[in-house]
């Protein structure tokens, strides 16, 4: 291996949405920031439906107030489409909707933005890179080793570590963070961006049920004039046997009742498949001098996977307290004090939600009768993660009766 040192005040790895974060709140507050990214630009392949709730609708769903939503509210310049109801709709087509202003953002505009801001204010980014491997020594993680497609390995020494690096982190895993996923806590999503949709434009739309998205939801997001992001997610345990995630999305968009009318003359533009984690955050998001931010940390609002804003949000909160703490003015261990304080309780919300709906999600009847009996106001309260009382009260019964 060829030894090529450079030092940072900060290492990330990952120029996702968490990345971007970090990157542009180290950059701007003056550390040097080097920025990894294996693939040959940040979000070379959008994986993503790309629902951003609006601004008024993140404060209904994470309340606590701090100095780390201004990245966040930059989402807004880059939306290709406003909606303002969410429609849920059962395995046998019974809809309800619920008022909820979102946007529909071009998120590739929208990281590569972020990530260019912190190359304009000093940061280094490396693509086409690799982190292969922490290198842990002293008293904590020196550095990372990278390797560059098709070049060398060169070390990247930092006094701060991130991990922004996704769902199979490899930093988490290196740094004893990382929690193995469960059956029931990751969902395997394949999605189409189409074009030539016929629908409402300002609805975002949710299906559940066993032959489209077992243990998980379809989707129609309408990004505008015609173009949406079509999408299923599977849960391997509720999954029918000889039945496959591609099969789920083909039936979804030829044979569901509804969905394949306005369906019926959308065309493929593009291709993903990805994982979103559904398992709840992580117990510990730093060791050392390395910290976990995003979908590495499991900072997810899972009942409706909701990964963006808490990625931001915490990258910003990360942002912030490497800086702190380099100045000497306070511990690393402050980030997941703060980024619990303010997002821990939609987060867990989301995971109680989850943990509800996976006792009846296997049944489609148990699911088309939850969906009548829920009241109105109950509903509106779970989709944005909180939990009616009259729910966490009953929830055992609930499960039973239905
Ligand atoms: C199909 C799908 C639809 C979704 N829809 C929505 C939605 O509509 N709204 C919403 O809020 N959330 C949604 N999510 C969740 C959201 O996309 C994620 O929570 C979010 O991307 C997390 O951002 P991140 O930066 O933590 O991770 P990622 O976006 O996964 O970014 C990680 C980055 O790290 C890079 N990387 C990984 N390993 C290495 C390595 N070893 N070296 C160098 N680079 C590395 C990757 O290439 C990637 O660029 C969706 C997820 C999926 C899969």
């Amino acid at each position: 291996m060829i030894r090529n040192d450079s030092f940072y005040d900060v290492v990330i790895v990952g120029a996702g949405p968490a990345g971007a974060a970090v990157a542009f709140t180290t950059a701007k507050l003056g550390l040097k920031t080097v920025i990894v990214e294996q693939m040959p630009e940040p979000e070379h392949r959008v994986r993503c439906g790309e629902f951003m709730p609006g601004l008024e609708e993140i404060f209904r769903i994470i309340p606590e107030k701090g100095d780390f939503f201004s990245l966040l509210l930059e989402s807004e310049r880059f939306s290709t489409n406003i909606t303002r109801e969410i429609s849920l709709v059962s395995p046998f087509g019974y809809e309800r909707r619920v008022n909820f202003g979102a946007y529909v953002i071009d998120r590739r505009r929208y990281v590569q933005w972020m990530v260019g801001k912190a190359v304009d204010m000093g940061a280094e980014l490396l693509l086409n890179t690799r982190c292969v491997q922490l290198e842990i020594g002293g008293e904590g993680v020196r550095g990372v080793v990278v390797k560059r497609k098709g070049g060398d390995q060169k070390v990247l020494k930092g006094n701060v570590i991130v991990g922004a690096d996704g769902a199979d982190s490899s930093v988490a895993k290196q740094g004893s963070m990382f929690r193995s996923y469960g059956d029931l806590d990751l969902v395997t999503t394949r999605q189409y961006v189409m074009e030539n949709f016929l629908g409402d434009e300002d609805v975002c739309r949710m299906y559940i049920g066993q032959d489209y998205s077992p243990g998980a939801y379809a989707w129609i997001i309408p990004k505008g004039e015609g173009t949406i992001n079509v999408g299923t997610g599977i849960r391997k345990p509720y999954l029918r046997s000889g039945d496959t995630l591609r099969g789920c999305l083909q039936r979804f968009i030829k044979d569901h009742p509804q969905a394949s009318n306005l369906l019926k003359d959308a065309t493929v533009k593009g291709v993903i498949s990805a994982h979103v984690p559904v398992g709840g955050s992580l117990e510990k998001t730093f060791w050392k001098n390395v910290l976990l931010v995003g979908d590495a940390a499991g900072q997810v609002i899972v009942h409706v996977g909701a990964g963006m804003p808490p990625a931001i949000i915490a990258g910003e909160i990360a942002g912030q307290t490497i800086t702190k703490y380099l100045e000497g003015n306070t511990p690393l261990s402050d980030y997941e004090k703060i980024w619990k304080s303010i997002m821990q309780k939609p987060i867990k919300n989301g995971l109680y939600i989850r943990k509800l709906w996976d006792k009846i999600a296997h049944n489609d009847k148990k699911a088309e009768k939850f969906l009548k009996i829920i009241r109105q106001g109950m509903l509106e309260k779970m989709i944005r993660a909180k939990i009616p009382i009259t729910v966490r009260l009953f929830a055992p019964i609930i499960t039973k009766i239905l």
